[in-house]
């Protein structure tokens, strides 16, 4: 049977990779709330506008407003026959709301992977980021640096770091995500559909592992 599962993770335990790899992996689609919200903004829809007007303004985006786009974005899937669920929920309310709306159409979540990193290893993936001025490509001065300091492999050109990237608005990005969380994973663990997997190892380990996990459940 095609799975139907949710990815839980904070910033930089590789929710996207994993996301398609395991898409790829099990043939079910992944729905992800970042792509799906981006896709509404650039086609200026009512829901895109909306967003962007909210996020601009730097107000939380109301879990009413998140629930009536995510029914409207759902709508245009088969979910009955798979599918990961990737940066939606966020909160209890949402969770609620979407138990409600896939039991309607009898597709509850088999599983929450929840991928789960360690403190330091998360602080080294995203405050080692570094990124070319010039063309763009992306290096990460722990795991995959360039070969001379701060200098681009492909163009020669000066690397630098985002300000999201430092390392106290890393920890602060980490801090608020678990806390705001925790919630969450308490819900699903009631429920019993909770999995917390060791997402430390490289990519391709995690899925194998989490391939693992899903197989394992039934
Ligand atoms: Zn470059």
């Amino acid at each position: 049977m095609k799975k139907r599962l949710v990815i839980l993770g904070p910033p930089g335990a590789g929710k996207d990779t994993q996301g398609k790899m395991l898409g790829k992996a099990l043939n079910i689609p992944v729905i992800s709330s970042g792509d799906l919200v981006r896709k509404e903004i650039n086609e200026k829809t009512d829901f895109g506008l909306r967003f962007k007007e909210l996020t601009e303004s730097g107000n939380l985006v109301p879990d009413d407003f998140m629930n009536d786009f995510f029914a409207h974005a759902l709508s245009n899937y088969n979910l009955k026959d798979g599918y990961i669920l990737n940066g939606f929920p966020r909160t209890i309310n949402q969770a609620e709301f979407l138990d409600r709306y896939l039991k309607e159409r009898d597709a509850i979540i088999d599983l929450v992977l929840f991928l789960d990193v360690d403190f330091d290893t998360l602080v080294k993936r995203l405050s080692g980021r570094r990124i070319c001025k010039n063309c763009g490509s992306v290096y990460n001065i722990y795991f995959s640096p360039p070969k001379v300091d701060n200098i681009c492999d492909i163009c020669g050109s000066e690397l630098i770091q985002r300000e999201d990237d430092k390392v106290d608005a890393v920890k602060n990005r980490i801090e608020v995500y678990l806390k705001s969380t925790k919630p969450l994973l308490d819900f699903y663990e009631k429920k019993g559909i909770l999995k917390s997997c060791d997402a430390n190892n490289s990519p391709e380990k995690v899925n194998k592992d989490l391939i693992e996990v899903v197989n394992d459940c039934n």
